[in-house]
């Protein structure tokens, strides 16, 4: 299947060399993407740069009808649009379904608060004068994600964007860019207006500095790494744009003697295993209170031992292929890592054949292994254990990222102690999968700028404007 880039409504790159996209369960192509550069990038803002003139000046309703009707074509697509997902990205087909309805939630959501972006009056300091504060739409945006949310990652950020009033240009990852083409299409069967929704597949330096520097690119929205995610921060500050950054994560679990054994175990497995490791909020080290540290970490490892391998398409596979060969690499570097500063496999460390890596559970880790520091990206569990909650409190803390951070306690005090103290923008609190449209996803420190989902999400594409009237 040969897919096009969508520009002002129209799909081209036919004539471009074209680009193969894998699946890497298998090795087989899925289909072919122009590859796009500069020309392509620019032609997209033209278009979006255009259609703002119009969509920004409809009303709310207007515009948040066209996303409601993008959603239900969503909804009626769902088992497709999951199939591609599974095909181009590896994720077994259940959790692509899943993916595709998280990812319409954004859409449904914002469908909905895109009606009331309100403002404010604000008392003046003389009675002859009046103070409002008004919210439009910043302008185009650029929109560039990875690929290990190919739904997801797009519709968090178009949803709000186009809510608002703004029009996109999108970037989606090269190695999974079919699922974002296919919701594209959906949108101008939808009856979004042509230049409202761009994408562009190709060489993502040249497109990204296309839109960096182009002035009427007033926003620009990442997630992926953070070293592109600092490149584009500093591209983007010769045109002063606005920037929302979802970076890398580094997530800690703390699981205290009093928490619900069975239920921390079983969201520590979910929360690690999701996507076969490669979630930036996927547990990377958990930290258990000595008391109970064998025999959770041994649980743990029975659950991943019962974890089927495979094919995403075949039924009943909880863990796909990691992404490509260097995503396999990373795994079997820090296992290896891990080992030889004495840490003890109790389940699994070995790749298999093509890129599948089993599900693997090392206790006895210590803070100066890699897996410890750096985002493996795959099925590792690393466990190591504390003594005292500030104990396990520093170490969590001792990373340059922050984003999620996990906790499993039945005390509410020692729970809201650890939650608060933890310098993490996210933080389940027995709970294992917190991520959902109403509520603002986002880091601390390097793991980003500004947040996604709920109205803070909104904010991050609108302007605001203080308009001061002087009666006298
Ligand atoms: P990941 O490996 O998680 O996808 P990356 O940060 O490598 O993370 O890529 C995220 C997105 O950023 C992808 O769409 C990729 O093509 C794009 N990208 C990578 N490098 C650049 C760059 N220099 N400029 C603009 N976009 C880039």
């Amino acid at each position: 299947m040969n897919y096009s880039l969508i520009i002002n409504g129209q799909e081209t790159g036919k004539d471009l060399e074209q680009a193969e996209v894998t699946n890497p369960a298998t090795g087989e192509v899925v289909g072919t993407v122009p590859k796009g550069g500069q020309t392509e990038a620019r032609q997209a803002t033209d278009a979006a740069f255009e259609a703002f003139k119009t969509w920004s000046k409809l009303s709310a309703y207007e515009r948040t009808e066209k996303l409601a009707a993008w959603a239900k074509l969503m909804d009626e697509h769902t088992d497709e649009i999951a199939e591609l997902m599974t095909r181009e990205q590896g994720k077994p087909f259940e959790e692509a379904k899943g993916e595709v309805k998280y990812a319409n939630g954004f859409f449904k959501w914002y469908a909905e608060e895109g009606k009331r972006i309100y403002g404010e009056t604000i008392p003046a300091t003389t009675a002859n004068k009046r103070i409002f504060v008004h919210k439009q739409p910043v302008g185009v945006v650029a929109v560039i994600t990875p690929w290990n949310f190919p739904a997801a990652m797009i519709t968090r950020k178009v949803g709000p964007a186009i809510a608002s009033g703004c029009t996109v240009v999108i970037k989606p990852a090269n190695l999974t860019p079919l699922t974002a083409i296919r919701m594209v299409q959906l949108a101008k069967e939808a009856g979004i207006p042509d230049g409202v929704v761009n994408i562009v597949t190709g060489d993502s330096k040249a497109i990204g500095q296309e839109w960096m520097q182009d002035m009427r690119v007033r926003k620009l929205t990442f997630t992926g790494s953070t070293e592109v995610g600092k490149e584009l921060m500093k591209g983007s500050a010769d045109t002063v744009k606005k920037i929302s950054l979802e970076l890398g994560g580094h997530a800690p679990s703390i699981v205290m003697d009093d928490a619900n054994f069975d239920k921390a175990v079983e969201h520590v497995m979910s929360a690690k295993y999701r996507n076969a490791g490669q979630t930036c909020v996927c547990i990377n080290r958990v930290y258990v209170h000595e008391k109970i540290a064998d025999k959770f970490a041994e649980a743990l490892a029975e659950k991943s031992k019962q974890l089927k391998v495979g094919n995403g398409l075949e039924e009943g596979v909880n863990i796909g292929p990691l992404i490509n060969e260097d995503a396999v690499k990373k795994v079997e570097k820090h296992v290896q890592d891990a080992k030889d500063k004495g840490a003890k496999v109790l389940t699994g460390g070995e790749k298999k054949e093509g890129l599948f890596y089993e599900p693997t559970v090392l206790s006895g880790a210590t803070d100066d292994m890699l897996c410890m520091n750096e985002e493996t990206f795959g099925p590792l569990l690393p466990i190591t254990t504390f003594k005292t909650v500030d104990e396990a409190i520093e170490r969590a803390n001792d990373t340059d990222f922050g984003l999620a951070a996990y906790v499993y306690t039945s005390s509410i005090n020692t729970g809201i102690y650890i939650a608060e103290n933890l310098e993490y923008g996210i933080v389940g609190l027995n709970d294992g999968l917190p991520s959902s449209p109403q509520a603002p996803f986002g880091g601390f420190k390097q793991s980003g700028i500004g947040r996604e989902g709920g109205h803070h999400g909104m904010d991050e594409f609108l302007e605001i404007k203080y308009i001061s009237l002087d009666l006298a």
